[in-house]
């Protein structure tokens, strides 16, 4: 009986181990993928760029903590708390003791880090994504916004606010209709 309960131990340690081991960083990075930007739907946290880091802790304890940090894409953006709140939740499923988001208002985010896929989905998601800026913002470059409907670069800024602070309302002189722009920043 008691031989049996020494094995029993044995079996529990080792089964432990293993479901701790599968707490890393790549785990939490895929799990991160679940995190939808609340204001566009069709990207992620990580499409958007706007994870910076991940770190994980105390695995060989019975305490595994991970921390994430991440910075706004606007300082002031509502959708941050959301996105915050996202995080935690979709990172404590994966089993954590305790799970930190930071947010980084020192590190400014710009939107050449969103990925080149983040841009496509943007496009067919109806959002002109926003211009890639080489150098200096130049007004020929921010007037270089190709329609999401007819992919004209016809185009003319209508208002600097959309329908939330990040975006930009324009014109299509071709396909005549009104389209919202990712604003670059
Ligand atoms: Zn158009």
């Amino acid at each position: 009986m008691l031989q049996r309960n020494k094995m029993d131990t044995a079996l529990t340690n080792s089964t432990l181990e293993i479901s701790k081991t599968s707490l890393d960083v790549k785990a939490v990075w895929a799990a991160l993928e679940n995190v939808k930007d609340p204001e566009i739907p069709v990207l992620n946290v990580i499409d958007m760029g706007i994870i910076y880091n991940v770190e994980i802790s105390g695995i060989e304890t019975d305490k595994p903590a991970c921390t994430v940090t991440m910075t706004p894409t606007f300082v002031g953006c509502p959708a941050i708390d959301l996105i915050k709140k996202s995080v935690l939740e979709e990172v404590m499923k994966l089993g954590f003791d305790s799970v930190e988001v930071k947010v980084d208002f020192e590190n400014t985010w710009t939107s050449d880090r969103m990925s080149e896929e983040a841009k496509i989905k943007l496009e067919k998601f109806g959002l002109a994504p926003p211009v890639v800026i080489e150098g200096e913002l130049t007004e020929a470059q921010l007037n270089n916004v190709r329609c999401p409907h007819c992919h004209s670069t016809d185009t003319t800024l209508r208002s600097a606010f959309g329908s939330t602070l990040c975006r930009a309302i324009r014109f299509c002189f071709n396909c005549k209709q009104g389209f919202e722009q990712f604003k670059p920043v």
